[in-house]
């Protein structure tokens, strides 16, 4: 049975502690609101899988994990209360919003929506069985399990281009795997890639078999054009094919678009007034932790402005 806290109302409650919502949490802190993040399950996001950051304005290098710490230990320090649930609906029957955990309802004049995305899958038979016995979603967290040996990365965006370079780092061997002969991520990170004697490129071809003992052992690799399929040996294999955003809990508050983001612009409004959305989970070209930043001081200006009219 959930408990109903909402005799208290907080002025912003942001869903999610990833980049967005805690720049979002900053902001909204920094203006003097009260503020409460809810997080699922770590703080950070999905940069915390990132090796190396180099991208972010005035920070030269910095890893993802650091990053993220950093960023939660800022929010923190102005007061951002974190509370770890999940939160499964939001109630938005009147100028109050409910936001609600399994455990708890809480009151809020506006609400962040940050949840951002996961990691999208194969659909193979074998790939959850051997996650942790040869198939990984996250380079950083597993690839010193393949130190000297040899792993494919699957996809073509900027995540397997980095995923790649950094495996290449590490393992004797890496194939890059992609269903198309063009990459959707940078053009420098192939060029890297190239220059790579440990790297070779496995193009217009799809893993279509997971093959192994109680382990992953091999891929069934089907060559789109040709039709014919070939058996590569890998010790591990990375998927990296993109993500899928974690906003099923919001459907009944928020207009989705087809693929599942929170159909908003760049102001962060989405089809519920008090209710914005920011970061990887919303509509928008760029995906970066620069926009996702920037998504959340945008989100907690509006938020905060709203806040302060009702
Ligand atoms: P992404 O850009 O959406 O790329 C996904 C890749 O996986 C694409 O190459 C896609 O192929 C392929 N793919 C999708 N579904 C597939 C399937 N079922 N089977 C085989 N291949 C499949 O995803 P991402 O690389 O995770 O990046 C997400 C966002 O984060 C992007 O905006 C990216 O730029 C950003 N990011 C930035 C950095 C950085 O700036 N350093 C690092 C990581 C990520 P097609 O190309 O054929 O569609």
């Amino acid at each position: 049975m959930t408990m109903s806290n909402t005799n208290e109302i907080t002025d912003v409650i942001i869903v999610g502690a990833g980049t967005a919502g805690l720049s979002a949490a900053i902001y909204a802190a920094r203006a003097g609101k009260s503020v409460i993040v809810f997080e699922g399950k770590m703080y950070g996001g999905q940069i915390v899988n990132t090796p190396e950051v180099e991208n972010y304005p005035g920070i030269k290098n910095i890893s993802g994990f650091d990053f993220a710490t950093s960023l939660y230990e800022q929010a923190k320090s102005h007061g951002v209360k974190v509370v770890m649930q999940n939160v499964i609906a939001i109630e938005n029957d009147g100028a109050i919003k409910k936001v609600v955990t399994p455990k708890d309802t809480y009151a809020a004049k506006s609400v962040i929506l940050a949840t951002g995305a996961v990691s999208r899958k194969l659909g193979l038979p074998h790939e959850n069985e051997w996650v942790g016995a040869g198939v990984s979603y996250c380079a950083t967290c597993d690839g010193n399990f393949y130190r000297g040996k040899t792993v494919a990365v699957n996809g073509g965006g900027n995540t397997a281009l980095e995923d790649a370079i950094y495996l290449s780092g590490i393992c004797e061997k890496v194939y890059v795997i992609h269903r198309r002969d063009e990459f959707r991520g940078e053009g420098h990170f192939v060029e890297t890639l190239k220059n790579k004697d440990n790297v070779e490129f496995i193009l217009d071809s799809t893993i279509s078999e997971l093959r192994g003992d109680g382990r992953l052992e091999s891929l069934i690799i089907k060559n789109k054009k040709t039709e014919e399929e070939t058996e590569l040996p890998v010790n591990g294999l990375f998927v990296a094919i993109g993500q899928i955003p974690l906003n099923s809990a919001f459907a009944d508050v928020v207009e989705l678009d087809d693929a599942g983001y929170i159909v908003a612009g760049e102001d962060t409004k989405t089809s519920a007034d008090g209710i914005f959305a920011a970061g990887d989970g919303r509509t928008k070209k760029v995906r970066q932790l620069v926009t996702a930043a920037g998504d959340g001081a945008i989100a907690a200006i509006a938020a905060c402005a709203y806040a302060d009219e009702i």
